[in-house]
């Protein structure tokens, strides 16, 4: 990798190897997290190389050594995965695609925005987040009896690092501190903020982490639940979830928050089970974006999404995972059509099963997969198919939401 050129805030540098665009939009998401020297790597046109774009005193040498180190892994571990479409569903709305939704849901008082990857909403957001929920959460109880649950949206380290988290996203990883039980550091930070403008925090030795983590993927809480359990006929769990992920600078609207709901699906078996679990959650994924489909009015040909489901290894991932992805498609800030990601399909082998002291009813520790959606990418996905006009809406949902 050589580096062509240095000038006061940029370098160029080639990549080992030229990337496909699935790799090179992954190059660009993580570089995020490569240096706090490093503003963004943007992959150029030809995808054989990349612009670093670097901030106003950083050590190039140093950083640029960063940025190789990043690169080399992010272009070997990404090679040669093919993109395979299962289900592809043809948009039935004929209307152009709305740009700009997060700033219309926020113009129409539906949503606040905190500006640190959380949002507040109401309206026919809530609507529809709801709706997308609960009639995913049905499905899954008619195909495959899920259980309901409540999971914390606390998780302690130790069940973060017994899921692998550590090791495949250590990144996103957000740790709890407390103010240490002391009573004049407790004063200090008292004091401190009685009168102050803005919230002034404890000083580091002030504070303790010690161990409490936000939940980052929603079936993580599950599996110490299961524990010493037996599955001779599997067994089929779904719950709404709270998940956190730090995204860094990636935070935007609805698309990529801190803090964002996923309706998950969790099986638990034998091999056989799980495939087919898996196998049966596909067309049934594809069935939830019609959300009233039993309850319609009139036509009901109406498609309120449209979704592409492919499937895609991605970098963080352990080698054997099979990972299957809902994508819809939604606009980039530019205007152009790309792919979100709304949900995903995955399978787990015995990974968990062996970590937790789960199993089948051989006695071997179980196989598992699950199944998260994404509830707002959903609604920003909906949002930017059919507007803000309620008439673009399919008939079958119009009600329910702006009613
Ligand atoms: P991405 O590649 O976009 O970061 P991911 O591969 O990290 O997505 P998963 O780990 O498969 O996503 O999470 C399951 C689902 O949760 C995703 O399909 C998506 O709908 C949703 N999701 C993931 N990250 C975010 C986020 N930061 N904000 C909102 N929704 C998210
Ligand atoms: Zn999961
Ligand atoms: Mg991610």
């Amino acid at each position: 990798m050589n580096k062509h050129s240095t000038d006061f805030n940029q370098i160029v540098l080639d990549l080992p190897r030229q990337v496909d665009t699935e790799v090179a939009g992954d190059i660009e998401k993580e570089s995020v997290f490569v240096s706090p020297w490093i503003e963004r790597i943007k992959v150029n046109e030809d995808r054989s190389s990349v612009n670093v774009e670097l901030r106003p005193g950083a050590n190039v040498e140093e950083v640029a050594g960063k940025a190789r180190r990043y690169l080399d892994v992010m272009a070997k571990q990404l090679s040669g995965f093919e993109i395979k479409v299962f289900i592809e569903t043809k948009r039935k709305d004929t209307g152009p695609y709305q740009l700009g939704v997060n700033e219309g849901l926020i113009e129409r008082g539906w949503m606040h925005d905190y500006g640190k990857g959380q949002v507040a909403y109401s309206g026919p957001v809530l609507k529809l987040a709801r709706l997308i929920n609960e009639r995913s959460g049905e499905l899954y109880a008619q195909a495959f009896g899920a259980k309901d649950g409540h999971f914390p949206a606390m998780v302690d380290a130790d069940t973060l690092q017994k899921c692998g988290y550590f090791d495949s996203h250590p990144n996103a990883v957000t740790f709890l501190g407390n103010v240490v039980e002391d009573i004049d550091a407790l004063e200090e930070f008292r004091v401190a903020n009685s009168c102050s403008e803005g919230a002034i925090l404890p000083p580091h030795e002030h504070i303790h982490v010690d161990g409490m983590c936000l939940n980052p993927a929603a079936c993580f809480p599950c599996y110490p639940t299961l524990t010493g359990k037996t599955f001779a006929d599997g067994a089929a769990y779904s719950w709404l979830g709270r998940v956190f992920r730090y995204e860094s600078r990636n935070i935007n609207g609805l698309d990529r928050l801190y803090e964002f709901n996923v309706r998950e699906l969790v099986f638990v078996g034998s091999e056989d089970y799980v495939r087919s679990c898996r196998a049966k959650a596909l067309p049934i994924v594809e069935d939830a974006r019609q959300p009233d489909r039993h309850r319609l009015h009139g036509a009901d040909g109406d498609d309120p999404f449209f979704a592409t489901v492919s499937a895609a290894k991605k970098f963080w991932q352990a080698a054997q995972e099979v990972k299957n992805e809902i994508k819809i498609p939604a606009l980039s800030s530019d205007g152009s059509v790309k792919q979100l990601a709304c949900g995903s399909i995955n399978l787990h082998g015995n990974f968990f099963g062996k970590r937790f002291g789960f199993n089948d009813g051989a006695g071997e520790p179980a196989q598992t997969g699950c199944v998260g959606l994404g509830i707002e990418r959903w609604v920003l996905a909906a949002f930017t198919q059919h507007g803000f006009d309620e008439r673009r809406w399919p008939e079958s949902v119009r009600e329910k939401l702006f009613g």
